[in-house]
């Protein structure tokens, strides 16, 4: 018993170090998303994450977002509990049954202008849950997406980067 401890507590850790983020590609697609905030809203941009039947990883790297390392929230993003303050409803999928009436719901909630965003290979396909009798579809088929974020999960630099493309491709978020 006491050899068993001693050697715990001599052993190296089995966990392989994290990968941490490129600290300069983060700056600056921070940075590129928070002038484009404000240049289309004048302010900073606030995000409504809805699960629509996921598995959690997709929310994982969402979170991180939100985490020390990344810490989005100096480059004017937030998070919202509520789609009654959002300005980006961030979907994760396939919507399943039991989701699909909340998630329509949500983006009702939302107000106008709004954008809608796809994340992950089941937001915007169905992914490995394709063919499953609990599966609406993706995201597109319940509610419009402006942007799809591909990965399985997409990083949390990758999606910062959908983020700075879709207000990119608009001048201003949609009214519908
Ligand atoms: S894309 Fe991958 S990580 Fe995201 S919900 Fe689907 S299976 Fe999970």
């Amino acid at each position: 018993m006491r050899t068993l401890l001693l050697k715990s507590l001599l052993a190296r850790p089995v966990t392989i170090a994290r990968p941490a983020p490129d600290a300069a590609a983060l700056e600056e697609v921070g940075q590129a998303l928070e002038a484009r905030a404000r240049r289309l809203f004048g302010r900073s941009i606030t995000i409504r994450e809805v699960d629509a039947g996921s598995c959690n990883g997709c929310e994982l790297e969402i979170h991180a977002l939100n985490n020390a390392v990344y810490d989005v929230e100096r480059f004017g993003i937030r998070f919202a509990a509520s789609p009654r303050h959002a300005d980006v409803l961030l979907v994760t999928g396939p919507v399943t049954h039991n989701m699909k009436v909340a998630l329509e719901r949500t983006y009702a909630a939302t107000p106008d202008p709004k954008w809608v965003v796809a994340v992950g290979d089941c937001g915007c396909g169905c992914g490995v849950f394709e063919g499953s009798y609990a599966v609406v579809g993706a995201v597109d088929k319940v509610v419009p997406v402006d942007l799809h974020i591909r990965g399985c999960p997409p990083r949390p630099i990758d999606l910062l980067r959908g983020l700075v493309a879709l207000m990119d491709q608009s001048t201003s978020p949609h009214r519908r």
